[in-house]
């Protein structure tokens, strides 16, 4: 392609992106494919003879991504999407991708492109202050954000950096041995057991820390006598993860005792606040965040909640120094003066691959094209549509709600009054017809054993009519369900 005729094909491809977008709900958010179904359409159609040798119209892929591609795709973008948490893609954050995929640029070291990392501390200073996480998180203050691939890793740079710390160095030589221990809950995402595995410790340094009673939550009590008892034990308590907005229902650790807790014993304190954290951005919601101050680490996806394409997680540390430390190593060929000098962030040396792509680009567009009241509208727009919700679901006979609604979460469940199985089977086929309707995608979780229904409020495009047309649904299949006979 040269560059006149990638203006010619771009303006056709913009163009496929607006009209999906357009017409997205004439779609169903989820597709009745069976597995392979893809695949054989594939290898019988536009690629049966392998992959081509010879150079093919790209407005050819426009109607195979059409015929195949979305027919087999859930639509996360659709306004009738509440499964999981949210993906947001806004379009203008499509813009940004565009234009740090035209500029191509490679951002492992400063000195391979200066913008792609000043763009992006000065993009992390400005969030960590309008989220309200605190100065000593912005490189002004000593410590910096990056944007990481996934909250997942994340999670797992922030435990290296743990347990260079706990080790004062030791482990960068001699690795790990069997006595560390990482602090979660039974809420706590998965991504942080699969971090402890990748970091070669072992699922017995996973301590799952008894709830606050009536709750969730993590108890500061029982992390201090987890951490207490361990240490008696000869162990070494390394990383503490306390999460804001747990993906089950929305749970909020008490940030600021576990942190207490944890500086007694100079135990890392990483804030897993993947979809939550952005709700800081918000002054009444920012309760959420009280005490993430004081962590170690704070991380939040902007490509959930925040209105970025995948992928943008948003990581903070209060010592930028900590990253580095445990995973710099300088092959001769990456030396240069502006390393040398220690004058430069190289954001290599924040995660694990070398190579890094220009994310800053999609959030700054972002953030200027809606302003951060755009962003807040749209987080709000999403609570207030969510409060409504839980307020009919609290009036409705025959549903109830599983857990205390979290910010744009409403999680709930049949009340057959006919004991805890009857309730997980009704509950089971509310979500499975409303998923059949085609118009909705909602997902589950288990709450105190109980099947529930989890309804995600936040895709770019949700209005309060798509949520009232979601309780039309939920309500009237409950209620047909009340009526039916017992099995
Ligand atoms: N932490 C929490 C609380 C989550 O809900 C999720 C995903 O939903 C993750 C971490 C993992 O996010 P990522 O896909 O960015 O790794």
């Amino acid at each position: 392609l040269d560059p006149d005729e990638f203006r010619r094909l771009g303006h056709a491809f913009v163009d496929w992106v607006a009209d999906h977008r357009a017409r997205i709900t004439d779609h169903d958010v989820q597709p009745a494919v069976e597995p392979g179904s893809v695949r054989r359409l594939l290898t019988d159609g536009a690629l049966a003879g392998g992959l081509p040798e010879t150079p093919q119209p790209l407005e050819e892929l426009l109607r195979t991504v059409d015929e195949v591609v979305v027919p087999a795709s859930t639509l996360w973008q659709h306004p009738g999407f509440f499964g999981y948490f949210p993906a947001n893609a806004s379009l203008a954050s499509l813009l940004g991708e565009l234009l740090s995929g035209g500029l191509g640029a490679q951002g492992m070291l400063w000195s391979t492109s200066p913008a792609a990392t000043e763009v992006e501390q000065v993009l992390l200073d400005g969030f960590a202050r309008a989220l309200g996480i605190g100065e000593a998180f912005t490189f002004d203050g000593g410590g910096g954000g990056s944007i990481q691939d996934s909250a997942s890793s994340a999670a797992l740079v922030a435990l290296l950096a743990a347990l260079e710390r706990a080790g004062g160095g030791a482990w960068r030589e001699s690795g790990t041995d069997g006595r560390e221990r990482v602090y979660v809950t039974a809420e706590t995402h998965s991504s942080l057991a699969k971090a402890v595995r990748v970091a070669g410790l072992g699922a017995r340094a996973l301590r799952v820390v008894e709830p606050v009673p009536g709750t969730v939550s993590m108890s500061p009590d029982a992390l201090a006598a987890a951490v207490a008892a361990d240490i008696a034990a000869g162990l070494r308590p390394v990383m503490v993860c306390a999460t804001v907005g747990t993906t089950g229902t929305g749970a909020v650790d008490p940030v600021r005792a576990v942190a207490a807790v944890a500086a007694a014993h100079d135990v890392w304190v990483h804030v897993d606040a993947a979809w939550a954290g952005v709700a800081g951005l918000c002054p009444e919601l920012r309760h959420v965040l009280d005490g993430c101050e004081l962590a170690d680490s704070f991380c939040t996806d902007a490509h959930k909640w925040l209105l970025t394409a995948f992928d943008a997680s948003l990581l903070w540390v209060r010592d930028a120094t900590a990253l580095p430390r445990a995973l710099s190593i300088t092959p001769e060929y990456l030396r240069n003066a502006a390393s040398e000098s220690g004058a430069v962030v190289d954001y290599r040396d924040w995660q694990v691959p070398l190579g890094r792509r220009f994310r800053a680009l999609k959030l700054w567009a972002v953030v200027h094209g809606l302003g951060l009241d755009g962003l807040r509208a749209h987080l709000r727009g999403h609570v207030a549509m969510a409060v409504d919700l839980a307020a009919k679901v609290r009036a409705e006979p025959g549903l109830v709600l599983a857990a205390p609604p979290s910010l744009a979460l409403v999680c709930l469940r049949a009340d057959t009054g006919r004991g805890p199985e009857a309730d997980d089977a009704a509950t089971r086929t509310l979500v499975e017809r409303v998923n059949a309707s085609g118009s909705a995608f909602v997902t589950h979780t288990v709450v105190d054993g109980r099947y529930v229904m989890r309804i995600a409020i936040g895709a770019v495009t949700t209005q309060p009519e798509h949520v009232a047309a979601l309780w039309q649904r939920i309500r009237a299949d409950s209620a047909a369900l009340r009526r039916e006979p017992v099995q």
